[in-house]
């Protein structure tokens, strides 16, 4: 009987050690430091620098990553329990060496580089030591690669790029920048775009401008690439394998950005109750209204539904080693991801009154994230559309006039099934 709920002792300890290091050594810098991915600033690095180095010591860094590659290959089952906790601090990803969008580029390099691409860029990325960009989205659509126009022609050794992205996030503080764009745009769809990494700096290449959202530093880039030159060898994975590598590199992002979305949504859980255990009206706690009530048993249950999803998909990632096939499950959690924190962020927000909605408290930024969850790596329609094309799959139609459970003919093969039974009487 192999259904287990219990977490093995020994990695529990690690987790209570990572939860007070989160809460009294990382959660402070969200409050005094600027961007974890500005590697430049000189105070982001005297603080966050010796935390990465206790994280390394500890064994916990890079723990998206296999032995091979500087992680710790636990597997998403361990990386679930350890990023609900490490999601609950903005600067605890970088502190931990599992920061989006450098743990996706980390796995694409690692999978498609060549030995001189992963020298140049992924052991740096790896260490922290530089950040990176990924930049697919363009003006005119992220749902539907099939509307990208950026392009790369091949003039001998080298290739030519010309074209914008849109979203792009950390390009101002990126090192490299790994780009898709259209080679063959005459293809189908699967096979018309290759990946290429760009250096930052590269002449042609500049951000138009950085737009935010929010709270947040403007730090998603609308990007140019004018007559853009990089050699042959500056090409990730095959030529028109662009579609291919990203959704490798979708696919692990998703779940991961799902794993700190528990953490966010327990975070406004845990304000919601102390604050209706602490606030009275008309004589009574909040707590003691049973409208209220209805509210914190309905976030629990769904932050619990939620979280039982996340871990069996992480389960079946490290059951299959294959993300094509854990398609459905990872397309389920990314689906369900921005309705858990929109939902228990509102009613944090609206529990907490005139103050839930002022800048005093997060609640607004996180109800604005559940909207980032929505979008990222997809917007929620199409990951249902691909939830349901295949769930609907293991189904098969029917041709006769009836459904094959209308209930006449249910009852009537039933009678059959037992006729002798019947027939024999009570005897
Ligand atoms: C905070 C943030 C960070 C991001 N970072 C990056 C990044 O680093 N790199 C990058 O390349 N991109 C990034 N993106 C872009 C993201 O991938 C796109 O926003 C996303 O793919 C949607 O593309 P779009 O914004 O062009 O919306 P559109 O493609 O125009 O879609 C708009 C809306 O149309 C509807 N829609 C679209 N398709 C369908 C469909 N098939 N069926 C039904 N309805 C549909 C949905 O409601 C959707 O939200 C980021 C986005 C955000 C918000």
């Amino acid at each position: 009987m192999a259904w287990d709920f219990e977490t093995d002792p020994d990695f529990q300890k690690e987790l209570d050690w990572v939860e007070t290091f989160i809460k009294t050594e990382v959660a402070p810098l969200d409050h005094i430091l600027g961007s974890p991915y500005d590697v430049k600033d000189a105070q982001r690095n005297k603080l966050v620098r010796p935390l990465q180095h206790k994280v390394r010591e500890r064994r916990l860094w890079a723990c998206h990553l296999g032995p091979e590659l500087g992680g710790q290959g636990y597997g998403q089952v361990k990386l679930a329990l350890l990023n609900e906790i490490i999601g609950r601090s903005v600067y605890g990803p970088t502190v931990f060496g599992c920061q989006a969008p450098d743990s996706g580029n980390a796995e694409i390099l690692a999978h498609y580089g060549t030995a001189a691409q992963k020298k140049a860029y992924l052991a740096p990325l790896l260490d922290n030591e530089i950040v990176s960009c990924f930049a697919m989205t363009e003006p005119q659509g992220g749902a539907d690669p099939g509307v990208f126009t950026a392009k790369a022609t091949r003039l001998g050794d080298e290739w030519r790029i010309d074209g914008e992205k849109w979203f792009a996030s950390n390009a101002r503080y990126a090192a490299f920048f790994i780009v898709m764009v259209v080679t063959d745009a005459a293809a189908p769809l699967a096979a018309r775009t290759s990946m290429f990494i760009v250096p930052a700096g590269a002449p042609g290449l500049s951000i138009v401008r950085n737009v935010g959202y929010g709270d947040h530093d403007d730090s998603h880039a609308y990007l140019r690439f004018e007559n853009v030159r990089v050699p042959a060898d500056a090409m990730l994975g095959k030529e028109g394998g662009g579609f291919l590598v990203a959704q490798v590199r979708l696919g692990g992002g998703r779940i991961h950005h799902a794993m700190r979305t528990i953490a966010m949504a327990r975070a406004c859980f845990d304000a919601m109750c102390e604050r209706v255990l602490s606030r009275r009206t008309q004589g009574q706690l909040l707590s003691d209204k049973q409208m209220v009530q209805e509210k914190i048993a309905d976030s629990w249950v769904e932050i619990e539904q939620f979280r039982l999803l996340v871990l069996r998909t992480a389960w079946l990632i490290d059951k299959h080693n294959d993300y094509k096939i854990v398609l459905k499950d990872i397309a389920a959690v990314k689906a369900a991801m921005p309705k858990v924190l929109h939902d228990v962020a509102g009613r944090a927000l609206h529990l907490h009154g005139s103050i839930g909605l002022s800048r005093e408290m997060p609640f607004a930024q996180q109800v604005i994230d559940s909207y980032f969850l929505g979008l990222a790596d997809g917007p929620t329609e199409v990951h249902k559309i691909t939830v349901a094309k295949q769930v609907l799959r293991s189904y098969q139609p029917t041709n006769a006039l009836f459904p094959s459970y209308h209930l006449p003919a249910v009852r009537e093969h039933a009678r059959e099934h037992h006729a002798r039974e019947l027939s024999a009487g009570d005897t």
